[in-house]
């Protein structure tokens, strides 16, 4: 032994810490090659709403590039239509997202 101290815990971040980090590094680096490929469109975002019908959070994909809008996506969960409403600030971020049902 080398560091007979007690406060030198080395043996257990080291054996801990190679496949983690091996981990890491192999679990990182294909998503960020995606990640940067995909983000290259940044005025595409994900939104999560919950259905007026079913109640279940889903995810939706907005364009902010075309500001304004609302239009009707059909729930992923239960198929109901769901009238979207999107506002977009005046610097192009999201501002709110509004999920209600479609009156027949
Ligand atoms: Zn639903």
């Amino acid at each position: 032994m080398n560091c007979p101290r007690p406060g030198h815990p080395a043996d257990n971040p080291a054996r801990m810490g190679r496949p983690t980090d091996i981990d890491r590094l192999y679990g990182l680096e294909p998503v960020l090659e995606l990640g940067e490929d995909a983000g290259s469109d940044a005025l595409e975002q994900f939104a999560d709403i919950s259905c007026p019908y079913c109640g279940e959070d889903i995810q939706i994909r907005l364009d902010l590039s075309a500001g304004d809008q609302s239009y009707v996506e059909d729930c992923q969960v239960c198929c109901q239509p769901i009238q979207v409403g999107v506002q977009v600030g005046a610097g192009g971020e999201l501002e709110t997202v509004a999920a209600e049902r479609v009156d027949r």
